[in-house]
């Protein structure tokens, strides 16, 4: 759905009490050592735009999110060379932007520790 039509949209009441939904979500065991590692290497600084991570965690951490560029649903693997650190909107953008593809290649380009699964 594209949300360009404005006019054809009536003001929603909402659902003051939703219902509770359940649903079985299958995680994967990842290894935490590549995700402080990729972080580390980050240095704070999304490996995507370069920009600062937007705040400091309440551990004293920068926050960035670790992205993997297979996904791990797609069979990719849970290391280094298929990791990288993202501020949350170029994390955002890579699932879900127009020019994702375009962002996966500048990574494989500028990230030479990255290996294409
Ligand atoms: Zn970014
Ligand atoms: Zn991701």
């Amino acid at each position: 759905m594209s949300y360009k039509s404005k006019e054809s949209l009536s003001e929603p009441s909402g659902i003051k009490e939703p219902e509770k939904t359940y649903s079985q979500v299958t995680n994967f065991r990842r290894d935490p050592k590549v995700k402080a590692w990729v972080l580390k290497e980050a240095s704070g600084k999304c490996e995507c735009c370069n920009s600062d991570a937007p705040f400091t965690t309440a551990e004293g951490e920068p926050y960035l999110e670790v992205h993997h560029l297979r996904r791990l649903a797609d069979g990719g693997s849970d290391t280094i060379t298929n990791a990288v650190a993202l501020c949350p909107n170029c994390h955002r953008e890579i699932h879900y932007g127009i020019n994702k593809s375009s962002l996966v290649d500048s990574l494989y380009k500028k990230l030479s520790r990255l290996v294409h699964e």
